[in-house]
């Protein structure tokens, strides 16, 4: 069986060289034969040069860069599609993904898993983010139609037919959470201790991963726009019947002026709920735009592979 590696890297220069020793270590000790592709996504520390270095002093590295970074999601796309690989594993390059755990994940596809995912404690964590991960997880879980595991990430092993599978699926707007849950296939899941990053930087701000989990709610379902239908229809509901209290009213009593207090309640409440809903619309305009460009998902600057050049295929999020 062969195996591949795929390795997105942003500005990991520091972490880039201790990384290959330690997978090479790892790999070598599985006695498969394995390749591991680094997808340099842009990066501007030298990350280029050294993954270079690397994939000249090694036969089984294979690499691409892209023109400008195009995010974690393009990578990943493009290390998949040159995979040759009967598995593949997607891993971090800052080796918070533990290299260790390479031989577990290929004895439990070994016993038949197509996806084999480690999933990461949430120890170290800052309690206001573990805290907004378990609510999102709920939330999300409640909303979208695949269902999705708090703490699994990106770091897991595919099998030749789930990475097809995966391949099929050419949006854009790439939520890679999700597509993992929507391929299905028997997945197998274990834990590891989380690791904190050894060098450079994490590229997750708080507002990135507002936007992120706004990513997630809206790519998988249409709930969202649901909820603004039964929401306009309870509105109606309730102005109609208001509507005939007032004229009651005025039949029996005459017309009678109070009612500021509603009548600005009314008006902010619902302006509100107006631009909320229409947000919402905005958003699944926005990804039919960025889909019907049909745009690459990334491009290519420069690779070991051949040909290099633009890889041509459907769209991954806008650059964000
Ligand atoms: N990464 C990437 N493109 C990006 C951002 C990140 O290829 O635009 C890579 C990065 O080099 C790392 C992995 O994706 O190998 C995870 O990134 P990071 O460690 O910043 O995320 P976190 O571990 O905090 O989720
Ligand atoms: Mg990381």
């Amino acid at each position: 069986m062969r195996l591949t590696l795929v390795v997105p890297c942003f500005n990991e220069v520091d972490v880039i060289e201790r990384f290959h020793q330690a997978v090479s270590r790892e790999l070598a000790a599985t006695d498969e034969p394995y390749e591991v592709i680094y997808v340099d996504d842009g990066s501007k520390d030298g990350t280029l040069e050294a993954v270079a270095a690397i994939a000249a002093a090694d036969p089984s590295v294979r690499y691409l860069s892209f023109s400008r970074n195009f995010g974690k999601e393009a990578a990943m796309l493009a290390g998949l599609r040159h995979a040759g690989g009967d598995a593949v594993i997607l891993m971090d390059a800052d080796l918070q993904h533990p290299p260790e755990l390479i031989g577990r994940m290929l004895e439990l596809h070994g016993r038949g898993f197509d996806q084999v995912i480690a999933r990461r404690t949430r120890a170290g964590d800052p309690a206001s983010r573990t805290f907004f991960a378990r609510s999102y997880y709920w939330l999300i879980n409640k909303w979208a139609d695949v269902e999705l595991m708090d703490g699994v990430g990106d770091f897991r092993l595919i099998s030749r037919r789930a990475v097809d599978g995966l391949l099929k699926l050419e949006e854009y707007n790439r939520f890679s959470k999700g597509l993992f849950a929507w391929i299905g296939f028997e997945s197998a899941v274990f834990e590891y201790e989380n690791v904190k990053r050894e060098g450079g930087r994490s590229r997750w701000s708080f507002p990135k991963l507002f936007e992120y989990g706004l990513d997630g709610l809206l790519s998988f379902n249409n709930k969202p726009l649901r909820a603004a239908v039964y929401m306009g229809t309870l509105l109606s509901l309730i102005a109609v019947a208001y509507a005939i209290w007032v004229v009651i009213v005025t039949a029996t009593q005459g017309v009678t002026m109070p009612g500021y207090a509603t009548l600005i309640a009314a008006i902010t409440g619902l302006g509100g709920l107006q631009m909320v809903m229409l947000g919402v619309i905005g958003e699944y305009i926005g990804r039919i735009y960025y889909e019907s460009k049909q745009r690459p998902h990334y491009l290519v600057k420069e690779t070991n592979l051949t040909p290099p050049g633009v890889v041509p295929g459907g769209p991954a999020g806008p650059a964000r």
